[in-house]
């Protein structure tokens, strides 16, 4: 029996996630299927010549070990996904571009995706789930939590701390932190797009502009 890989979600990330995918395991000399899982089909389809299918069909095919990597945007429905695969004893699969950098001491959680041109530099420590889509970078010293969410371009600096399901739009910039005085970024706060971040972000709050300040709910 052979083993299965599967990219979870077929929309704009999971096709964008896919060859990082291929690439990965060709570099890994895997040669094993990958297929789409995508709830929203309700029949076997084929999607840029992977076969895909809803989790259900998935579920059904015999397999040595399936490996998921969940390439879905909405950090909720990753947690979401990743519990669901847990409860069906299906891994979280790990993708990383064939150019993203990665240094030293760098500790990622199971099921991230870093897409091309991503750099992790130095003494980092990173939870579930993480996505860095293209030409983000995360600097020394950094702490990320589970489930947080970088759009392409992301300028993370030195010393930040960015809480569980953090969501930065691309191209934002964050200022670094200190050791003693991290930058944090909380829980389930949004960080628009652009935003130049120059002090800490309370959780759940969307903060915007330059320099960024708390989008106020209407
Ligand atoms: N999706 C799914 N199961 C879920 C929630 C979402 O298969 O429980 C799929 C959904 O059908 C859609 C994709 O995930 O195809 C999410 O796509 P969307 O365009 O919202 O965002 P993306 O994450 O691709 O940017």
């Amino acid at each position: 029996m052979t083993d299965l890989y599967a990219v979870y979600g077929a929309s704009g990330c999971g096709r964008s996630l896919m060859p990082v995918a291929r690439a990965q395991l060709k570099r890994a000399g895997i040669k094993a299927e990958i297929v789409f899982i995508d709830d929203g089909l309700s029949a076997e389809a084929i999607i840029n010549s992977h076969r895909a299918m809803n989790y259900e069909a998935f579920k059904k095919i015999t397999a040595a070990t399936k490996y998921v990597l969940i390439a879905i945007a909405n950090s909720q429905v990753r947690e979401k996904i990743s519990i669901q695969l847990e409860q069906d004893a299906i891994e979280l699969w790990s993708v990383q571009a064939d150019n993203a950098v990665l240094m030293d001491e760098v500790e990622i959680a199971a099921g991230a995706a870093l897409s091309p041109f991503v750099s992790i530099t130095s003494n980092i420590k990173i939870g579930k789930c993480f996505h860095a889509n293209l030409y983000s970078y995360v600097e020394h010293d950094c702490v990320i939590g589970d489930y947080v969410t970088f759009a392409p371009g992301v300028k993370c600096n030195g010393n930040i701390h960015i809480e569980d399901h953090a969501y930065i739009g691309s191209g934002a910039v964050i200022k670094q932190g200190t050791p003693d005085q991290p930058l944090v970024i909380g829980k389930g706060a949004v960080v628009g797009m652009g935003a130049v971040v120059t002090k800490s972000v309370p959780p759940g709050v969307t903060v915007i502009g330059n320099p960024a300040r708390i989008l106020e709910k209407k």
